[in-house]
């Protein structure tokens, strides 16, 4: 709701800097203004709000650690971590969008791209005159993405791209795509597949009871004649897909305590209003218990937020802490949804209420970027030092 207030028990906002607390209020308000008065029809509806990406650009959201020399914000990792906690209190569709925007479109442009690419694409998508997607997943290949089978064959100043991408955000309205394909020795790299080459389409994927105001589609290459000057130079193999999707995760770890934070906000209100059996439900232990846990629990999660976004300004966060924060917050916010839920009552899977659509929402948040069993696995792996997951 647009009176939101943030819970912060342990005084983590004395940890910010001014400069992160300026970006989080001006975050906050473009949600109270841009967001949350029409997402609940958007997602009623399955509709993606298609005027947002502009006004995103207008604020900063895309982006927002790219230097400012190629139109990003140039700020640090925690204020980005803070712009996707308040635009994810708003709805995780929307965070959904930005998330793949800047972490997984810019910045792989950014770190591989060749300066040339960087001074076509960067600038617009900034903007949010141009939007685009990221295409990793395919039909018979999720969770083991490194067994891909879209590949393209190099012809003389251009490479034949073929092969289909499922499950990919933004693809219906995307200007440009981040491809992940096999080249002919079989390695993964990064092609720039642009809106209006023969051959590429991205049928939208229609029916989701999750992220509803998020466009959701598939990426169709047939044959599509890609130029030699759209290949991402500087990465080969799958640490390229995997270093963007660290990126993405670690915005999410933030996102999601925004949703939390927005459950846990309604069902504190709620329960000091509603009455049952003469007095406000806020007074039975049992109600007061889910209240306390899920502040106790929001709270543990802004801790790892903002430990994780020291450590990745130092350029120390590494993969599998990365992995702990995107499972533990998401499984968090998960289950504070499910309470607050269970706090309003009927009103609980009512469209007056944001708590139904966070909820949803968050089932699709737990499974994408890495499902929350393959990053256990991923941590088993750091602790053991043996994978399981192949
Ligand atoms: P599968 O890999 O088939 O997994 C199914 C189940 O099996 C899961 O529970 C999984 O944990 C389990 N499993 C699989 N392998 C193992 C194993 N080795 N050990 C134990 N358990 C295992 N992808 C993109 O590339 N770009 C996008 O923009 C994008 N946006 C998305 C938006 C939405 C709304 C959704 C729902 C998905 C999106 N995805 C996107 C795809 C997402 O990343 C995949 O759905 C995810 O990686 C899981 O793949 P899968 O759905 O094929 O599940």
């Amino acid at each position: 709701s647009t009176d939101f207030e943030a819970p912060d028990f342990y005084g983590i906002d004395d940890l910010l800097t001014e400069e992160q607390k300026l970006v989080r209020a001006s975050m906050r308000a473009f949600v109270n203004r841009e967001i949350s008065p029409i997402i609940e029809e958007c997602a009623q509806r399955g509709a993606f709000p298609e005027s947002l990406p502009r006004k995103f650009g207008e604020i900063g959201a895309f982006g927002p650690t790219i230097p400012t020399e190629y139109g990003g914000g140039g700020l640090d990792a925690i204020c980005y971590g803070l712009m996707m906690q308040e635009i994810e209190r708003g709805d995780s569709g929307m965070r959904s969008c930005v998330s793949v925007q800047s972490s997984l479109v810019m910045w792989p442009i950014y770190a591989y791209g060749s300066e040339e690419q960087k001074r076509k694409f960067l600038p617009r998508l900034a903007a949010g005159e141009w939007l685009g997607c990221f295409g990793l997943t395919e039909p018979d290949h999720g969770s083991n993405t490194a067994g891909m089978q879209t590949s393209f064959v190099e012809h003389d100043d251009h490479y034949r791209l073929n092969g289909s991408k499922l499950w990919i955000t933004n693809a219906p309205v995307a200007d440009v795509a981040v491809v992940w394909a096999k080249n002919s020795q079989g390695r993964v790299q990064g092609l720039l597949v642009e809106r209006g080459m023969d051959g590429f389409s991205t049928p939208e994927i229609h029916g989701k009871w999750s992220l509803r105001a998020s466009t959701t589609g598939e990426l169709v290459f047939q044959d599509v004649k890609v130029p030699k000057e759209n290949r991402l130079p500087g990465v080969d193999g799958m640490k390229g897909p995997l270093s963007c999707l660290d990126q993405a995760r670690y915005g999410i770890a933030w996102g999601v305590v925004g949703a939390a934070m927005d459950c846990y906000d309604s069902a504190r209100r709620y329960a000091l209003e509603r009455q049952q059996f003469g007095k406000p439900i806020a007074s039975f232990q049992l109600v007061q218990k889910k209240l306390a846990e899920m502040l106790t629990e929001i709270t543990k999660a802004q801790l790892i937020c903002w430990r994780l976004g020291v450590l990745k300004n130092e350029g120390k966060a590494t993969t599998a802490q990365i992995s702990l924060a995107k499972r533990a917050n998401v499984e968090m916010a998960l289950h504070v949804a499910r309470e607050a839920r269970q706090v309003h009552g009927a009103m609980g899977v009512s469209g007056e209420y944001p708590i139904m659509r966070h909820l949803m929402n968050l089932e699709s948040v737990i499974t994408y970027e890495g499902t929350h069993d393959i990053h256990l696995l991923i941590l088993g792996n750091e602790i053991t030092g043996i994978p399981a997951f192949k």
